[in-house]
């Protein structure tokens, strides 16, 4: 079972739950061509997903195309159950990056047949996330850059400005549906500019100036 990486060695936890949002972007939801929700959309990525700095996504013979989408991470700090917005704050323990690993082609076709898209988010190597920053260094978690390099090249740059909730509405959406418990991880969703990786690719991304990843495709 995986921990996080704080840079407080104090701070040892355990990876829980992983939830994700879709469509939490306008422009985002524009070019994936679809509909912004009033209420966001929630699934499920596996902890066994979840790999470190420096290492490596693995791209699975059953998919032919993987995109990168870099996020926000919310790491839970304490149990809770319907947290009002304004709590959300006191449940939160910190922040990280996160890139949610998708196999697109498959969940395509999930789409189209009504399916849960838990194969096409879910293979191993497919949540890499860099060291979690306690959220007393973060000012402001709704207002940080998000930028994502593939082999030196801009693909995503946007700011959590833009995401259509706010972090602590996000919290308190999740927590009505399921309660969160200390270790479980929150991706708030994506911006614009997703896109292939293939073998061999280096991604780099930053979430403003506290946490920066580095991966690599095999
Ligand atoms: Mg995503």
């Amino acid at each position: 079972m995986p921990y996080y990486r704080f840079d407080s060695p104090k701070l040892k936890i355990r990876i829980g739950k992983i939830v994700c949002l879709a469509r939490t972007y306008k422009k985002h939801a524009e070019e994936m061509k679809a509909k912004t929700p009033e209420e966001p959309i929630l699934f499920l990525k596996p902890a066994s997903s979840v790999i470190f700095d420096n290492q490596s996504i693995v791209i699975p013979p059953r998919t032919g195309e993987v995109h990168h989408e870099v996020e926000l991470g919310v790491v839970i700090g304490e149990k809770g159950k319907g947290i009002p917005e304004e709590k959300a704050e006191d449940y939160i323990l910190g922040y990280l990056l996160a890139l949610d690993i998708t196999a697109r082609d498959i969940q395509q076709r999930a789409k189209e047949e009504g399916l849960p898209w838990t194969i096409s988010k879910g293979f191993d190597t497919f949540c890499p996330i860099s060291n979690a920053v306690p959220k007393e260094m973060v000012p402001d978690a709704n207002n940080l850059s998000l930028d994502l390099k593939v082999n030196g090249r801009i693909r995503q740059s946007s700011s959590t400005h833009n995401m259509i909730h706010s972090v602590e509405k996000i919290v308190s959406f999740v927590s009505e549906i399921m309660t969160l418990e200390r270790g479980d991880l929150i991706l708030t969703g994506t911006p614009e500019g997703v896109g292939r990786i293939k073998h061999g690719d280096v991604i780099e991304a930053k979430l403003g100036d506290i946490c920066s990843l580095k991966v690599y495709v095999e």
